[in-house]
């Protein structure tokens, strides 16, 4: 098949006819809904990236599995050169759209599920790996998007799968047939849900012995009988529908999070990578965690870059550009965001070969990266409100300009440093505003903070991953203590 163009993956999304339920309605013609449409520009651009002789030696990639030129967004990582590219990457497409692009989790799952099925075969003697080969190859030679979905519904924290109220609140094998399973549950916040051709299911924890039916990797098609989508909204997410575009913020793109339910859907055994074997549910979910952790250290820096630009241009704007408190936030910004990065890179470049061939992040160094995600753009978005000035949660719409009499005063009295329009002034204000409380701060501050796992789960790992004993023992040896 080769590498596709923007407009043909479009196509292709278009042809599996999917429907959903948005903002209370059955909808049919998803790639003409207002809501969707930016979310798969986003993701269409990352194809067309793959063609711009610009960036097509970033995006490109001869793949080791099917010996041909592939996105690098399907590519299994062959060197830590190789995890290094994946982070420009996506901070590339981030400072293009300003949102997120939605293809990395479908990636990090194809890369945890490369290695993990490698190490269960040569345990268990199952053939994982080969089925999960030939599907990727699949994947890489027709140039799909895959959703990674991991996390499950969950119901009360304090309980265990098989404790629950309802056992489909944790994703489960409802039924073992000779030729495949059926599935049943949901997995909850599925970003660019809508826009995939294939979904990779995996364990949401680190199941026990007894708890065989959670233990669950596969993959199904998006259009598979038994699935049913549920619209995640976002804020401010109507303005999309409104004639007005200026007071979305981002005037092209957007993001997307799709709840998704199975409701006994049919996979066969060609498509199961996991059928039960609890002993690789955890290494699967902290290989996949630490891809997605290292992901963040491209994708969130990316929109801080529009931030930071966005906000260092309403000063501008504001006639404030000289003040050193104002330049003193701009550079703190930017140390923030610089630092988020430097952990994305530092991660891969310390990653290691996995038996199976392909490469894995530095865990400790991912989760690190992670850690900071959940706090640093939080500062930054606090710091961009600083400087913007409270027109930013005060603004009037955009239609009011076509008013002869509110225009005239919107004109007046929101014009400040002459050398730019008032328009666009307004435009600037509605990017921060989309990025620090509207639609955008979905993937920039709350994704941040719970995607790829809450803060616990990588204080979790930093603990597991240090090695205090090796350094109290190093501490003893130093000081002679016995
Ligand atoms: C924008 C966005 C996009 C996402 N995209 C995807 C995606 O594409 N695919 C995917 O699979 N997932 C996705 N996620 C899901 C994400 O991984 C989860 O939100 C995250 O793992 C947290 O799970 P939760 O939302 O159920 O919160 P919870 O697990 O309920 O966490 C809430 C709080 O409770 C604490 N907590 C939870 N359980 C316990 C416990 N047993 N004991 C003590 N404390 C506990 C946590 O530490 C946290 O502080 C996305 C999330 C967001 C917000």
């Amino acid at each position: 098949m080769g590498l596709k163009k923007g407009d043909e993956y479009l196509k292709s999304i278009k042809s599996l006819g999917l429907k959903a339920h948005v903002l209370g309605e059955k909808a049919e013609n998803l790639p003409e809904h207002g809501l969707v449409e930016p979310a798969q520009k986003a993701v269409a651009f990352t194809y067309d990236a793959a063609q711009d002789k610009e960036t097509r030696d970033l995006f490109c990639v001869e793949s080791a599995l099917c010996k041909d030129v592939v996105n690098r967004f399907s590519h299994l990582h062959q060197s830590t050169d190789d995890l290094v590219n994946k982070v420009k990457m996506q901070r590339y497409c981030g400072i293009q759209t300003g949102c997120c692009f939605q293809r990395c989790v479908g990636l990090d799952a194809a890369n945890a599920i490369f290695s993990t099925t490698y190490e269960c075969d040569q345990k268990h003697a199952t053939d994982y790996h080969e089925r999960f080969k030939d599907y990727w190859r699949w994947i890489q030679q027709d140039d799909l998007v895959v959703d990674g979905a991991m996390t499950d519904p969950k119901g009360d924290r304090s309980k265990r799968p098989i404790e629950q109220s309802d056992p489909d609140l944790f994703l489960r094998i409802k039924e073992q047939r000779p030729d495949g399973i059926i599935i049943s549950g949901a997995k909850l916040h599925q970003t660019g849900m809508l826009n995939s051709h294939e979904i990779l299911i995996m364990p949401t924890l680190t199941m026990r012995p007894g708890e065989e039916p959670w233990a669950v990797c596969c993959a199904v098609p998006t259009n598979a009988r038994g699935i049913h989508y549920i619209y995640g909204r976002q804020s401010s997410d109507t303005r999309k529908l409104e004639t007005y575009h200026l007071d979305v913020g981002n005037p092209v793109y957007g993001g997307q999070e799709v709840m998704t339910v199975f409701d006994d859907v049919y996979v066969p055994n060609e498509r199961v990578f996991m059928n039960g074997e609890v002993d690789f549910s955890g290494v699967l979910v902290e290989r996949f965690a630490s891809y997605h952790r290292q992901s963040y250290g491209g994708c969130k820096t990316e929109v801080g870059d529009v931030l930071i630009g966005a906000t260092a241009l309403i000063a501008k704007m504001n006639g404030v550009d000289k003040a050193s408190h104002i330049n003193d936030k701009i550079v703190e910004m930017i140390h923030l965001n610089e630092t988020i990065y430097a952990c994305g890179i530092a991660c891969s470049t310390t990653g290691e070969q996995t038996s199976a061939g392909n490469f894995q992040v530095n865990m400790l160094l991912a989760n690190v990266c992670k850690l900071n995600v959940t706090r640093f753009p939080y500062e930054l978005a606090r710091l961009a409100t600083d400087v913007a000035g409270g027109l930013l949660g005060t603004m009037p719409a955009a239609a009011e300009l076509e008013d002869p009499l509110a225009g005239k005063y919107i004109q007046k009295y929101l014009s400040a440093n002459t050398q730019y329009k008032t328009v666009d002034r307004m435009k600037v204000l509605r990017l921060i505003e989309n990025l620090v409380v509207g639609a955008g701060a979905v993937g920039y501050l709350i994704e941040s903070m719970h995607g790829a796992g809450p803060p616990a789960a990588q204080r979790i790992m930093i603990r597991r991953q240090a090695q205090i004993e090796e350094k109290i023992d190093q501490v003893k040896a130093f000081l002679s203590i016995k």
